[in-house]
Parts: C-alpha cells; structure tokens; sequence
C-alpha cells in the first residue's frame, strides 16, 4: 500500500514518535509499505510520522532501487557517535521544492533494531551518514530546517506553497513529484492550456534543467521571486 506523504504544518512532524515495541507481521507489512511509499515519493529515506504514524521507525535506500541489500531499516533508532563536519543541500518528502545546505556531522554511528528486532550498530559517512540524521531527527520530532538559519526557516514557513504543484521537471533536483518531461510538455501547458504557469530556469554548478510549476490559486508574488521559493 502506498501512503500519502504528510506535509510540514501537520503536527505529527513536529512530536517525538513512540517506541515500537512489537516486531510482527503487520511491521513487517509496514516496513514494506514504507518503501513503496518512500519509492513512489522518489525519496532516499522515509521516516513514519511522514506518513502519519507516530513511530520510532524509518526506511532508508540511498541507492534507490540499485542494490536490494542497502535497504535499511531503522527502529528505535539512536545516534551513538558523531565526527567531523559536512555541508550539502538537504531536502525532505514532507517540505516539497525546497533545499538548502545542511551542516551535518560527516560519520555517524547509529545503532537501531532491524524488522526482526535485532539490533545492530553501523558507522556511515556523508550521504548515508546525513540520512541516519535526518530520518532519526523526524522521530524526535525535528525537521530539517530546525539546522538552517531562522531567516530562511522562516522565508520556508512563509511561503510553503500548497497552492503550486509541479508539473514537469528536467534535470532538477528539487522537483517533487518528479515527473519527466521535456521542454515541449510545458510550452504546451503555456500555449495550448493557457493555464497560468510558470517555467524556472536554474543552474547550481552540476546542472541545468528547468520545472515548470502551475500555478494554482494564489501565489504570493511581489516579496519573493519564484526562484527563490523553488531552488
Ligand atoms: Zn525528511
């Protein structure tokens, strides 16, 4: 079953999840469940209160599909031992369009219990590393943008955008839902739908792409320029 993803401003993000205590079958199933969500939601690491369960518990595969034995379960997950310093753009399923430089350690051991309950302790670096932060801090209730300076937390608080949607992206990161396309889908959204859309450029250093973003309803335009609400 795939869940929906629960967005930011939905409490449930925001409290510490509770201890899973019995590791049976429907676990199981909802560690299952877990991957498919988090595999539908193009993502790296899924955490349960993102969907809505209040549950010391997260799955992560920073291979995405590739290679079956990186698929990590964590439950009751702890951070046992950190080191070093490492900045890179870190986004989340449940604040969708945004990115921003984190400052995470770089190695970190964690310690957690499998599907089964078995407990196992690994030491990871950079990505895998910030992604044992990242899901481990969504149990204790804390979202990415608890690192990040408060003006920009609060330019994101401001301007969560449930009222833009993604259509197309190529080549951007950031897109969520990913849907591939090309240049042509979103000059036929402009001409042929006349719908009131947008087309961002953007280049950070290792890309080039665009997304175009229909928009809704009522975009707050003036005070921010689309780019910075997306990239
Ligand atoms: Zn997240």
């Amino acid at each position: 079953m795939i869940y929906p993803i629960v967005k930011f401003g939905n409490p449930v993000l925001e409290k510490p999840a509770e201890a899973v205590t019995v590791f049976d079958d429907a676990l199981k199933k909802l560690v299952e469940d877990m991957f498919e969500s988090m595999y539908e939601a193009h993502g790296v690491g899924l955490a349960a209160p993102q969907i809505g369960i209040s549950k010391r518990l997260a799955v992560i595969d920073v291979t995405f599909k590739e290679d079956p034995e990186a698929k990590l379960v964590l439950a009751n997950p702890e951070i046992v031992h950190t080191e070093g310093k490492h900045t890179q753009p870190e986004g989340c399923l449940s604040i969708p369009e945004f990115r921003e430089p984190v400052t995470r350690p770089r190695k970190v051991t964690i310690r957690a219990q499998d599907v089964n309950g078995e407990w196992y302790e690994k030491t990871r670096e950079e990505l895998l590393a910030r992604a044992f932060l990242h899901e481990t801090d969504h149990l204790n209730g804390k979202l990415y943008i608890s690192h990040i300076s408060a003006l920009k937390r609060d330019l994101i608080k401001r301007s969560r955008v449930p009222n833009m949607k993604v259509l197309a992206a190529k080549g951007c990161e950031c897109a969520r839902p990913r849907l591939e396309s090309t240049q042509p889908v979103a000059n036929f959204l402009r001409r042929a739908l006349k719908i009131d859309s947008a087309i961002f450029f953007f280049q950070d250093g290792r890309q080039r792409g665009f997304c175009v973003v229909l928009r809704t309803r009522s975009y707050r335009a003036g005070n921010q320029s689309p780019q910075s609400l997306h990239h």
